[in-house]
Order: C-alpha cells, then structure tokens, then sequence
C-alpha cells in the first residue's frame, strides 16, 4: 500500500511540524475544518477513507470516534498518555494504539523540579514583584522555603518518576516512592499506600497514568497526611487530584502549595487559585519544548509508516 493512500484524522492543530509531514506523506484530514456541528457527517462522508487517528492528551479516539470509523486501524496518539483512547474498544477492534514514551521523560521530568523550586522559592511571584516595581517601593521580598534536601514523594516510580528521583538526588532530597509493584531500587523508600507516601513526604509528585485506580489518588485523606506544609506537584493529569479538594486545602492554609501542569477541565483552572500566592500554575506544558515536540512528532509518523509497511510498530501500546 502507498504511504499517500493512508487517511489520516488529525483531530487537533497540535505541532505544524507534525502536521506539515502528516500532509506531505499520507492523506491528511483536520478534523477541525469542520464546524463542530458537521463533524458527523464528515465522518460519514470520510469513514472508508480513515484509517488512522492521531490525537494527544486532549483529544483522542473515544468510543464515539471509534464507532464512526469503520475502517481505521491505527491510533498513534503524540502523547504518552493515552487515557483518552478507548482501549478496549480498540482491542476488540483490532485498532493498533501507539504512544510518544521516553523521548519526552526528561522535560517532563525537569518541569516537575522546575515547578517545585518555583513554588517553594516563590520564583514566579518574586519576579511579578519586581516587575511591579515594589522592590524600589517596599524593599526586600519575603522569606521563602527551602527545596534542597526536602523528602520528594513520586506517585508511579516509571520512566518520568525514575527521571524526577535522579533529579532530586542531586538536590539531596531522600526518594519516596508508591505503585503496584516495589522497584528493586534499595535508595529510594517503598510505600504500599499513597496515604503513607503522603504521611512521609514533604513534597508529593504526580507522575502515574490515569486510569480508574488513579482518578483521584489524591483525594481529601492524602492531603490532610501531606499537611500542614506540604507540597503538590502534578505534572501527571488532572483528574488525578480531587481538585475541589486540593482548592480548598490551599484556600483554607492546610496544605503548602502547589506546582500544577494539569487540571480536572482543561483549559479550565478553578478562579480560587488565581488569587493565592504559594502556587505556580502553567498550562499543561510538559512536553512542550521545540526539541521534544519534533521528537514525538517523528515517533507519531514513524509508527504510522511502520503499520503502512507491515513492520513492527515502533512504540505499540496495543
Ligand atoms: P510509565 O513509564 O508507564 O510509568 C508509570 C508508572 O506509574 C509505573 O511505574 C507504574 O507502576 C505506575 N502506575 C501505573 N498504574 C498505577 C496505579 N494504578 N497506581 C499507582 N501507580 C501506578 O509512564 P511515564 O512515561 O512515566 O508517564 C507517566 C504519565 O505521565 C503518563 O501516563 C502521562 O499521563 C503523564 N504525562 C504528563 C505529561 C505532561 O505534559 N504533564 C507529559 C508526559 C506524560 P506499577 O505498574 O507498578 O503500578
């Protein structure tokens, strides 16, 4: 079969790059050409021509999706997270589903450092500060909190978790780790519930896949055993965290602060947290560096290419 043969649904404007070579190599459909309410008749008109689906974070191929396309066979998602796709519907189907992992653990890892020296270090407050010139007009700015040596807690020890403990040790912060299954990592410290994780943890780190045991892992019982100065960071998904939960320990002074990539309703962030000054909130931008982009981008067209040429999906998920 011709690469130019193989439709592509495209379901978001996610990377020009990856969009250009979409265009220049297969058959390329945008899916936001059509207005939202002539998205079904698209796929009608379209469904024997799509046989591949490239969504991210924020869109993927859902039940719906699938259930409209009849003839696809492939979803390379330009993510590593794939909790938006349908898998057992693309099981079922015989749907191939592939992924972006390990080009972007290590942005993905820098920000979560990033975002808790920020937060304790009041980084980005500190220069609203001297932007709005109070340095000359009130003086020195507050005293902040240390990050070195702070015991870090990684909720999912994998390749990005694995990534933030590295990182820390340098900053001589003990390693604190929950999952299923205990890593044969002798320095860094086991927990068997994120209850106790929380408990003997400065600082909490999201770093686990969403799934229905990790929709809301950080509920009200965690954070209570995180106060009374913890740190959240969550550079995983939104719906890990109960959010209303997490705004209100913040609203009330039980919990330190936060460092958050993500959110239950992106691009929604709850207004509550717009007002506080010990969080640092930046719009899911993990991955978002030119040079990881370009890399997941070429894993997307390099799976696609590999299913047109029956050979081994580079990164298969399913
Ligand atoms: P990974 O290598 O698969 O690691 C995931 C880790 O989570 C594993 O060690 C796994 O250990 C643990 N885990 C899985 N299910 C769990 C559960 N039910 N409870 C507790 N721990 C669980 O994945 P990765 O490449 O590090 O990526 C992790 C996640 O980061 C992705 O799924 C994605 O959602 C998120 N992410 C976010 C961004 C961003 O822009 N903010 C960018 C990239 C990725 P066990 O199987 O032993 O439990």
């Amino acid at each position: 079969m011709a690469m130019e043969s193989l439709g592509v649904l495209l379901l978001h404007p996610m990377n020009a790059y990856l969009e250009q070579e979409l265009d220049s190599r297969f058959r390329l459909f945008r899916f936001w050409d059509s207005p939202p309410d002539g998205r079904a008749e698209f796929l009608r008109a379209n469904s024997s021509a799509i046989r591949a689906v490239v969504g991210n974070a924020g869109y993927n191929a859902d039940a719906a999706l699938i259930d409209a396309l009849p003839s696809l066979e492939i979803v390379a998602s330009f993510s590593v997270g794939i909790d938006r796709v349908d898998l057992p519907k693309c099981r079922e189907r015989g749907i191939r589903v592939t992924n972006t992992p390990d080009v972007l653990t290590d942005d993905v890892a820098d920000l979560a450092v990033g975002l808790a020296i920020a937060a304790l270090r009041k980084i980005p407050q500190a220069d609203r500060y001297v932007r709005a010139g109070l340095w000359k007009a009130k003086g020195d700015y507050t005293l902040t909190t240390r990050f070195s040596g702070k015991r870090v807690g990684i909720i999912g020890l994998g390749r990005i978790g694995l990534a933030i403990a590295t990182r820390v040790e340098a900053f001589d912060c003990p390693v604190n780790y929950y999952q299923r299954t205990k890593k044969d990592c002798p320095s860094y410290t086991y927990y068997p519930s994120v209850v106790e994780l929380a408990a003997n943890s400065d600082i909490l780190v999201v770093a686990c896949p969403l799934n229905e045991q990790t929709r809301h892992i950080v509920n009200r019982e965690v954070i209570e055993a995180l106060v009374p100065k913890g740190l959240l960071i969550n550079i995983g998904r939104g719906p890990h965290v109960d959010e209303p939960e997490l705004v209100s320990a913040l609203v009330e002074g039980r919990l330190g602060g936060a460092g958050l990539d993500v959110f239950e309703d992106e691009p929604n962030v709850p207004e509550a947290l717009f007002a506080l000054d010990n969080v640092v909130l930046v719009p899911h931008v993990g991955s978002g560096t030119h040079e990881t982009r370009q890399a997941m981008a070429d894993l997307v067209l390099g799976n696609l290419e590999a299913h047109v040429l029956k050979k081994p999906l580079l990164t298969p998920v399913v």
